[in-house]
C-alpha cells in the first residue's frame, strides 16, 4: 500500500534518533580519556618559577633542557642519574625571545645539553584528531559491529546493521521445516481441530480448491485465553500438513524504529512465499492489530506495520498455499480492517478445557512420565477446574520434579496433588511467623469459610483447610472441590458461594468482634460475584432481567464495563451492597448457631495446621447426630404433650 512511503521514512527519521545517545556517550568517554591522559602526563612534572630556573642554571644544577612551544622542560643533574621512573622533570614558562638569548649562551657555556628552540610538537590538528575524533570513531565502530552481530543473530542474514539500512533489518522469524507436532499432541479442542482440518486439506492440495473456484480464507484467528494451546494448535496444523512453519510474535514487529515493523512484515511474507506451501503464525497479533482509532494521536510505527500486514494479506495469492494463523486473547481490540472478509474472517475459539479436556491434557503430558499405580488422573482433572493446558503441563512437570527431589522412581498421586497446590497457591512459605493470636484468628477465619460451606446444601464440598502460610501471600486457605463439573450455577448456589466467601470475616466478627485485613481477597471476590449477579446474570429483584454491564475482554480477565446511566450504576452499587450485607448476616447467623462446632474445629485446626475435608465432615456429622439426638428427645417430650412440634 505505501511501501515507498515506508522507505522514505526509514531514511529520514531513524538515524537522528539513534545518533544522539551515541554522541553523548562518545563525548563523555572522550572527556574522561582526555582528562585522565592530562593528569597522567602531568604527574611527574613539577612547575618552577623562571627565577628558580635561573638560579638552578647559575648553580650549575641543570643537566639538560628541552624547549617546547610554551615551556621549558628541565632535568637536573641529580635527576639525570636516576632511572626514568624516579625522575622529576621541572618545567617553567617560556619567556619572550630577548630574555632567552642570554640564557642560552650561558647554558652553552656550561655545557648543558639543550635541544632546539622548537621541539617538533604534535601539530594541533593531529592532537585534536587523536584526542577528540578518535574516541568517536572507536565508539561508533564498536556500535556498528555490535548491531551487525545482533541483527545477524536476530534474523536470517545480516542486512545492513541498525543505522544505514534500518529498513532492511530482518525479522526474528522463527522457521521450522517440520514442527513434528500433530493433532495427537493437542488434547481436547475438538471443535478447533475440526475447523483447522479444512486448512490442512487445503495445504495438501490447493489445486482441488482452485479447480472449483473456491477461495479459501487466507487467515484464521485463534482466540482464547493464554496457555490454552493456540501456538500448539498452529504448529500441529503445520505438522499435519507437513509444511514449514513460520512464526513471529506481534510484539517483535513493534520496534523503536519507525519502518522496521513494516519491513519485517514484507520480509516474512517473502520468505514464506519462497517456501510455499507454508503456515505463517503471528502470535499476540493484538500488539500490531490494535484498533487504529483506539488512542489519541495513534502510533505511527504500529499503524504502518498494520497497513503493511493488511496489504500483504490482500496482495498474496492464496492459491500458492500460504495460510496465516494468528493468535490473540483480546479479539475485541483488533482493528476491524483485520477482521474484514478475505482477511482474518475465521475465528477459531480455543477454549479453556473442560473436565474431559483436562483429563486428556494430563494424559498427553504424562505420556513420557513414569506414574506409580495410585495415580488417578481423573481426580486431578476434577480438582483443576479452570486450569488451562499450560497450567496442567506445568503441574505434571512440577510433580515429576518433586518425585526426583524425593528420590523416587515414579510420580505418585501425592506429587500431583501437591504440585497442584504449588501451581495454585505457591509453595508453602517457610519463615512467616504468626503470633499465637494471629494464628487463632486465621484458624477461625478459615473454619468460618469451611463451616458455612459444610452446613449449606448447595455448597461445593470442602477438601482441605490449612493455616500454613503460602508464598502467594495467603495466610491460610480453604479448598473446595466440586464433585463434578458444573456449567450452570443457580441463584441459590451463588448466594451460598457469597456466604462461604464472607464466612471468614463473619467468624472473625462473631468470635473476636474484630475485622482483619485477612478478608481482603474474600471481599474482593464476593463483591465481584455480587456485581455479576446484579449487573449480568439478572439475579436482583430490583433490576430483574436488565443487563447493566457487558464483558470487556472475555479471554483475558473477563473485566466488565458498566453500560447504563450513572444513576442506575449508583443504584446497582447499593443493590450489590445490600446483597453482600444480607449474605454476611446469614453467614454470621449460621456461625452463631453453630458456635460450639466452630470452636471445636478451629481448635483442632490450630493444632494440626492442615485438615482434610473428611475430618471436617466427621465433626459436622457428629454434631448433627448430637442435635438429632437432642431433637428426638424434645420430640418425645412434645409427642407426649400432643402440642406443636418444635423445629
Ligand atoms: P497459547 O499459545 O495459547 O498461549 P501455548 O500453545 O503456548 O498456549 O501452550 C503452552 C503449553 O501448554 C504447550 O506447549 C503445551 O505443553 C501446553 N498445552 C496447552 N494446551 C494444550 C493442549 N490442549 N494439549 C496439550 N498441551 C497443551
Ligand atoms: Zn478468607
Amino acid at each position: 500500500m505505501n511501501q515507498n512511503n515506508n522507505k522514505k521514512n526509514t531514511g529520514s527519521k531513524t538515524p537522528w534518533k539513534n545518533i544522539i545517545p551515541i554522541v553523548v556517550v562518545a563525548l563523555v568517554f572522550t572527556i574522561i580519556v582526555n582528562s585522565l591522559y592530562t593528569s597522567f602526563a602531568n604527574s611527574y612534572l613539577q612547575e618552577i618559577s623562571f627565577t628558580e630556573f635561573k638560579s638552578m642554571v647559575n648553580e650549575d644544577k641543570v643537566d639538560s633542557i628541552q624547549v617546547q612551544s610554551d615551556r621549558i622542560l628541565i632535568l637536573t643533574r641529580e635527576d639525570a642519574e636516576k632511572s626514568a621512573a624516579e625522575q622529576t622533570v621541572y618545567f617553567t614558562a617560556l619567556l619572550p625571545q630577548n630574555n632567552m638569548t642570554e640564557l642560552y649562551a650561558q647554558l652553552q657555556n656550561l655545557g648543558v645539553d639543550y635541544q632546539g628552540h622548537i621541539v617538533e610538537e604534535v601539530s594541533p590538528l593531529i592532537s585534536f584528531l587523536v584526542s577528540w575524533v578518535l574516541p568517536y570513531a572507536i565508539i561508533l565502530g564498536a556500535f556498528f559491529l555490535l548491531t551487525r552481530i545482533m541483527s545477524k543473530k536476530m534474523g536470517s542474514g545480516g542486512g545492513g546493521g541498525l543505522m544505514g539500512g534500518m529498513g532492511q533489518s530482518k525479522a526474528k522469524v522463527y522457521m521450522e521445516k517440520e514442527t513434528g507436532v500433530t493433532f495427537a499432541d493437542v488434547a481436547g479442542q475438538d471443535e478447533a481441530k475440526e475447523q483447522l482440518m479444512e486448512i490442512i486439506d487445503f495445504l495438501h492440495n490447493p489445486q482441488k480448491y482452485a479447480a472449483i473456484g473456491a477461495k479459501l480464507p487466507k487467515g484464521a484467528l485463534l482466540v482464547g485465553s493464554p496457555g490454552t494451546g493456540k501456538t500448539l494448535l498452529a504448529k500441529a496444523v503445520a505438522g499435519e500438513a507437513k509444511v514449514p512453519f513460520f512464526s513471529i510474535a506481534g510484539s517483535d514487529f513493534v520496534e523503536m524504529f519507525v519502518g522496521v515493523g513494516a519491513s519485517r512484515v514484507r520480509d516474512l511474507f517473502q520468505q514464506a512465499a519462497k517456501m510455499a506451501p507454508a503456515i505463517i503464525f503471528i502470535d499476540e497479533i493484538d500488539a500490531i492489530g490494535k484498533s487504529r482509532d483506539s488512542r489519541l494521536g495513534g502510533n505511527d510505527e504500529r499503524e504502518q506495520t498494520l497497513n503493511q500486514l493488511l496489504s500483504e494479506i490482500d496482495g498474496f495469492d492464496s492459491s500458492k498455499g500460504v495460510v496465516i494463523l494468528a493468535a490473540t486473547n483480546r479479539p475485541e481490540i483488533l482493528d476491524k480492517a483485520l477482521l474484514r472478509a478475505g482477511r482474518f474472517d475465521r475465528r477459531i475459539i480455543v477454549d479453556r478445557p473442560n473436565l474431559a479436556g483436562r483429563y486428556q491434557t494430563l494424559r498427553v503430558h504424562t505420556r513420557g512420565i513414569k506414574l506409580s499405580e495410585d495415580v488417578d488422573l481423573q481426580k486431578i482433572a476434577q480438582a483443576t477446574a479452570g486450569a488451562v493446558g499450560a497450567d496442567l503441563a506445568n503441574l505434571v512437570n512440577e510433580a515429576a520434579l518433586r518425585a526426583v527431589r524425593q528420590g523416587r522412581k515414579a510420580v505418585n498421586q501425592e506429587d500431583l496433588l501437591v504440585s497442584f497446590e504449588v501451581v495454585i497457591a505457591g509453595t508453602e512459605k517457610k519463615g512467616t511467623v504468626l503470633t499465637d493470636m494471629e494464628k487463632r484468628i486465621v484458624s477461625y477465619h478459615e473454619v468460618g469459610h469451611a463451616l458455612v460451606a459444610a452446613l449449606e446444601k448447595h455448597a461445593q464440598p470442602v477438601s482441605k483447610i490449612t493455616i500454613v502460610p503460602h508464598t502467594s501471600g495467603a495466610l491460610g486457605y480453604t479448598m473446595q472441590m466440586p464433585e463434578e463439573e458444573k456449567f450452570l450455577s443457580s441463584r441459590e448456589e451463588l448466594q451460598v458461594e457469597l456466604r462461604t466467601l464472607l464466612g471468614g470475616r463473619a467468624a472473625e466478627q462473631v468470635v473476636f468482634g474484630i475485622q482483619t485485613t485477612g478478608a481482603a481477597n474474600d471481599i474482593e471476590r464476593a463483591t465481584d460475584l455480587a456485581r455479576k449477579m446484579v449487573t449480568q446474570y439478572g439475579m436482583s429483584d430490583k433490576f430483574g432481567l436488565m443487563a447493566l454491564s457487558n464483558v470487556g475482554n472475555q479471554y483475558l480477565d473477563g473485566n466488565t464495563i458498566m453500560n447504563c446511566a450513572e444513576s442506575t450504576a449508583a443504584q446497582a452499587d447499593s443493590e450489590i451492597k445490600d446483597l453482600l450485607f444480607a449474605c454476611y448476616e446469614d453467614a454470621k447467623r449460621l456461625l452463631r448457631e453453630n458456635r460450639e462446632l466452630l470452636d471445636e474445629v478451629s481448635l483442632y485446626l490450630l493444632q494440626k495446621e492442615t485438615i482434610t475435608g473428611d475430618e471436617l465432615m466427621a465433626y459436622v456429622n457428629a454434631d448433627k447426630r448430637r442435635l438429632e439426638a437432642q431433637n428426638a428427645f424434645t420430640e418425645d417430650v412434645n409427642a407426649s404433650d400432643e402440642t406443636s412440634v418444635t423445629e
